[in-house]
């Protein structure tokens, strides 16, 4: 997770900021000052704590800011982006790699599943989620990007009964819709026959959704799932639900999958409304996954029992495709292990 041109003064990123398209030109305009996030959100300086100093810096588009509560130490979108001192304490189980998939990436290729795999098409995030299991992934070492795409689609055409691709990061949208569009083309010249994309773009940055995009889906004759990532329904304002509306004609499905997140949406009230917001957008709920256990989240953990109580709670009050499955990801198993 990182933006390519964090490094890039203010004024240079102003300038450039003329000719990108307008997505990229909002993410080169995110917030990555935590004074500044909590002047945006009227709270006076020093109300979050000392932001943690890492390596995954702080990085929130404004539009995603907007959606927060102003005087609001914890709201639930600022609580998911916002670098809490906690994440520096040590938590017994949670290391760097807590899905041991580091060693399986080849080509920026992995394959843990059957008959799937998964390309690390892109290192660049359209926002930092402090919970993110890919948080120390080596982006620069696995990358499938490289070489235009070469030496992953040779491995990919390795793997015996492969029918999907699915395309993780980073962020894969965060690939311009060119880049987009020649890997979708090598993949279609594969023997996969689905695309699935999991991006947080549409939810946090909603003009990723645009024509270019919506022709490069369009365009491919594999069929096309996007799984968006949303985690509570204030992340769903007017523009998110603008851009799936528009992308979901040109998708085969288009799922959401979110993270159980302790203070943010660990009760049936919050995720019963998640559910129904994001039918009213047009996207199913698919798995709320437990915290993968990566260090420095440790404050963002709720457990298994919990999270099928929980489940429960949602199953009594909607219908079951609104109902999304718990579910844990346990290294080496061949399939995520479903809970509830
Ligand atoms: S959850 Fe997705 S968007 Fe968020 S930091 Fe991780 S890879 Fe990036």
């Amino acid at each position: 997770m990182s933006t390519n041109d964090a490094a890039l003064p203010t004024a240079d990123r102003a300038a450039e900021t003329l000719t990108l398209p307008s997505w990229q030109a909002e993410l080169r305009a995110a917030v990555r000052d935590p004074a500044e996030l909590e002047r945006l959100l009227e709270l006076p300086a020093g109300a979050l704590g000392v932001p943690a100093g890492t390596g995954f810096p702080l990085l929130a588009p404004r539009g995603f800011v907007a959606r927060m509560r102003k005087g609001d130490p914890n709201d639930p979108l600022l609580r998911q982006i916002w670098p809490a001192a906690e994440e520096l304490t040590p938590a017994e189980g949670f290391s760097a790699d807590p899905v041991r998939e580091q060693g399986l990436a080849a080509h920026g290729l992995i394959q843990k599943y059957a008959g799937r795999v998964l390309l690390i098409a892109s290192g660049t995030c359209p926002l930092h989620c402090r919970y993110c299991f890919r948080r120390e992934f080596p982006y620069q070492a696995q990358l499938a990007a490289r070489a235009d795409w070469e030496p992953a689609i040779a491995a990919l055409r390795g793997v015996a009964d492969v029918k999907e691709a699915i395309l993780s990061g980073g962020d894969p949208l965060s690939l311009s819709n060119r880049r987009l569009g020649e890997l979708l083309a090598r993949l279609a010249d594969t023997a996969v026959t689905t695309v699935r994309i999991h991006t947080r773009f549409p939810i946090a940055i909603p003009a990723r959704v645009d024509d270019g995009l919506i022709r490069v889906l369009r365009g491919t004759r594999l069929k096309t799932v996007l799984v968006v990532h949303t985690n509570h329904a204030n992340e769903l304002d007017t523009s998110v639900e603008r851009a799936l509306a528009a992308v979901r004609p040109a998708l085969t499905a288009l799922l959401n999958q979110s993270v159980l997140l302790r203070g943010i949406n660990d009760d049936a009230e919050t995720l019963a409304a998640l559910s129904e917001r994001l039918f009213a957008c047009g996207a199913l709920p698919y798995y709320l996954h437990l915290l993968d256990r990566v260090a420095g989240a440790a404050h963002y953990d709720v457990d298994e029992a919990r999270g099928e109580e929980l489940i429960a709670a949602l199953r009594a009050r909607l219908p079951g495709y609104l109902v999304p499955r718990l579910v844990r990801e346990i290294p080496g198993e061949l399939s995520k292990t479903l809970l509830a």
